[in-house]
């Protein structure tokens, strides 16, 4: 599995953990592996930490993380920062891991579409839904305007302050960044092609709410065309149902229609895998099919495996205990709380 023949490989990087992914649930891995004195080195495909909430969602409010009632996409990913200083971490951003190879028992060689190379003892995958990417409409030449003026995600929504925006799709991406856009755009049009909404109920009524009092604009129907020059839009030309255009003035156009999982380089990696894309794993420990190899968060499957936040917590909890035994064979591991246990308050910094 190891890529031979590539150039640049550099001498490997020695780590207890190599953590494949940095987005929530990979960065609260290290606060777990590092109360038990183990060391991560993470590697992520994006420029920047935080996975899913930092990409897709910076300013979308999370309500269900526990004794936390609400906090933004990028808050969390700032808090999970703070919280895991300590330990002292080490990120390799805007790499892609492409090869795990076992040389050990455990012991795994790991590289990068970068060259870079590391030997740890243990493995964590925790790459979420593996690169993931929008889904693009079929709108001919829809590409010299991506990044322009059409946009997949919402970085900053002040880069939509007094412009016309066009909301298309019927989830809950579309209905949440029509109700957040609403208030900064000059004009918003929400686009679906008919009148039922896969999103939440709630939002679908606050969404009919401004509809009613004249806030935004709920048309039906499809984009067919867009008009405009050197990138930026001005206009989207919709056909409706009865056959008839409709040209709607735009300076942005937000198509919401889901993401594509793409498991990338870790559907090579030789492990089991559930439905071509999933990593089943033991729900005692973490542990995918080969030992010494973890996966935790959005990539793992279990019976009742919910994709939430919360769920990978605790997950990387009970992993790190079975990372222990891989990483000091010798050492017997004592439960403690973070309230009492002045060792753990040392390793965190406060006592
Ligand atoms: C719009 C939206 C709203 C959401 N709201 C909530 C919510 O309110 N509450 C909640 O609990 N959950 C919510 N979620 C789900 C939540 O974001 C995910 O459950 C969470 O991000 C999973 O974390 P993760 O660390 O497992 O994976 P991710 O956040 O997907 O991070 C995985 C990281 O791994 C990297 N990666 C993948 N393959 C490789 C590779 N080969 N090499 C290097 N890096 C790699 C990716 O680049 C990515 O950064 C929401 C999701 C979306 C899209």
């Amino acid at each position: 599995m190891h890529a031979p023949g590539k150039s640049n490989m550099s001498e490997p990087i020695k780590t207890d953990v190599l953590v494949i992914g940095a987005g929530p649930i990979g960065l609260f891995a290290v606060f777990e592996l590092g109360l038990l004195d183990m060391k991560a080195h993470l590697v992520d495909i994006l420029d920047k930490p935080g996975g899913q909430c930092a990409e897709l969602y910076p300013e979308k409010p999370i309500y269900d993380i526990p004794a936390v009632p609400y906090i933004s996409g990028q808050g969390l990913v700032e808090a999970l920062m703070t919280q895991i200083k300590p330990f002292g971490a080490t990120f390799h951003l805007g790499e892609m891991v492409e090869t795990i190879e076992r040389i050990g028992d455990p012991s795994f060689r790991v590289t990068t579409d970068r060259g870079k190379v590391f030997e740890a003892k243990v493995v964590l995958i925790a790459a979420g839904g593996g690169s993931f990417q929008p889904k693009k409409p079929p709108i001919p030449g829809i590409e010299g305007y991506e990044a322009r003026s059409v946009f997949y995600a919402v970085r900053r929504m002040e880069d939509f302050r007094d412009k016309r925006i066009l909301v298309v799709g019927g989830g809950d991406s579309a209905l949440d960044w029509t109700l957040n856009l609403a208030p900064v755009a000059k004009r918003l049009s929400l686009l679906h092609r008919r009148d039922a909404f896969r999103a939440a109920p709630d939002s679908v009524n606050k969404m009919r709410g401004l509809v009613a009092e004249g806030k935004i604009d709920l048309l039906l129907g499809q984009v067919g065309a867009l008009e405009g020059e050197d990138g930026q839009l001005t206009a989207a030309v919709v056909k409706r149902d009865d056959g008839s255009n409709l040209p709607v003035q735009c300076d942005a156009l937000l198509p919401f229609f889901g993401l594509t999982m793409k498991l990338g380089p870790v559907a090579n990696w030789g492990l089991e895998l559930k439905d071509g894309e999933l990593i089943p794993v033991d729900t005692a420990t973490f542990e995918t099919s080969e030992p010494g190899i973890f996966a935790v968060g959005d990539i793992n499957w279990y019976p009742g495996k919910l994709k939430l936040i919360l769920c990978g917590f605790h997950e990387v909890a009970l992993m790190a205990q079975k990372a222990h035994r891989y990483v000091f064979p010798d050492k017997k591991l004592f439960f403690q709380y973070t309230t009492s246990s002045t060792s753990l308050q040392k390793k965190l910094g406060v006592a």
